[in-house]
């Protein structure tokens, strides 16, 4: 399968990791849009700084791009402690976890990316740290195999995950604060765009920062990834100025239309119109016609299109709306029961 180009998940190449450490916010007042989250954590932040105590542990859900990891670093920086990274699927064993438990400072934070992907047995392994701050590590081999506890520091554990519903419910009544990340609305990610090329050094006129956030799927990593495409654009084939016009015509050398959507998304909703007369289609179906995996298109694909109106899940499985005939050029069923009796 081909890269995605519009992939909010795929943390790109070293330039754009680059570009990440300049332009992440490291303040939650610095962080654009997200205003529920924000409120929540801030309120929780000045508590705990207050009282000199770690922050309780924080759940953060929600897609891929939208600012988990950034809020992670704004939790570490506001609460002036160290953050010690790490994902789920990275934390094969207990004994990985130990390591880096024991080396948390106090009111450290300890940010596990995709938490759902954690095995069962480091799960339960994070549950007695998480509650009692405590764990058990073996020592020697063998008969003289033993087990001895140790005092971890106070932290907080952030966990991000993109998919709520299959972390277990131990798991998630673990954590005193939870969090949802929305998609951004499109005013907030033209904002982000001016941010960031204020902080870069050069100029985006109003049109073209609206432009680049429509086609960002209410993403903040797509809005600052369009950006870079556009500024590329904007300067080999133009006077280097970033307009509605210069935005349009990179992000369509792309294959992202104007309201985001790229050819991927155009396969999927051709194939739930086409060939499944409009749904419902079981998504196993859906993913082996258009080749992609289950997973990906119920976390990355249908989000954004659900969201938008462009499709729905139904207990039957996915039905296309009456906004993805439209947007396809082709005439939409009729399911209105009254037009039905005059035919
Ligand atoms: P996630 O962890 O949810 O996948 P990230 O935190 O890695 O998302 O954010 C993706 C990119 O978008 C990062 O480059 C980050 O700096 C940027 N970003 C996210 N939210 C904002 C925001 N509110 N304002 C500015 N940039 C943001």
């Amino acid at each position: 399968m081909d890269e995605r180009v519009v992939d909010p998940d795929d943390t790109a190449g070293e330039a754009e990791i680059e570009l990440d450490r300049t332009l992440r916010p490291k303040r939650l007042a610095e962080m654009l849009g997200q205003q529920k989250v924000k409120e929540q954590l801030r309120i929780s932040l000045s508590a705990a700084r207050e009282r000199d105590e770690a922050l309780d542990h924080v759940l953060l859900s929600g897609p891929p791009g939208l600012g988990k990891t950034t809020l992670a670093h704004i939790v570490a920086h506001e609460m002036g402690v160290e953050l010690h990274a790490t994902s789920g699927p990275l934390l094969d064993r207990p004994v990985d976890l130990a390591g880096m438990l024991t080396n948390l400072g106090p009111h450290d934070v300890f940010f596990i990316d995709e938490i759902h992907r954690i095995n069962r047995e480091v799960e339960e392994y994070l549950y007695s740290a998480m509650e009692d701050f405590r764990i058990d590590i073996v020592i020697d081999q063998g008969p003289r195999a033993r087990s001895v506890p140790i005092d971890l520091e106070r932290f907080t554990l952030v966990g991000a995950t993109t998919r709520q519903g299959l972390l277990s419910a131990p798991m998630r009544s673990r954590f005193g604060i939870t969090a949802t990340l929305d998609y951004y609305e499109i005013e907030d990610l033209a904002q982000i765009v001016h941010r960031d090329a204020r902080l870069l050094g050069f100029n985006v006129q109003d049109d073209g920062a609206m432009e680049v956030a429509r086609r960002s799927r209410g993403t903040a990593r797509l809005a600052k990834r369009w950006l870079q495409r556009v500024r590329d654009y904007a300067q080999v084939e133009g006077d280097g100025t970033i307009d509605a016009a210069s935005a349009a015509a990179a992000l369509k050398l792309l294959k992202v239309d104007q309201v985001g959507l790229d050819e991927t998304d155009i396969r999927l909703l051709e194939a739930i119109i086409d060939r499944f007369d409009g749904g419902p289609v079981g998504v196993n179906n859906l993913a082996a016609v258009i080749g992609e995996e289950e997973d990906t298109l119920s976390e990355v694909y249908e989000p954004y299109l659900i969201r938008q109106g462009f499709l729905k899940r139904t207990p039957k499985g996915r039905v296309a709306m009456a906004r993805a005939y439209q947007h396809l050029g082709r005439t939409p069923p009729t399911t209105d029961p009254d037009q039905l009796n005059l035919i």
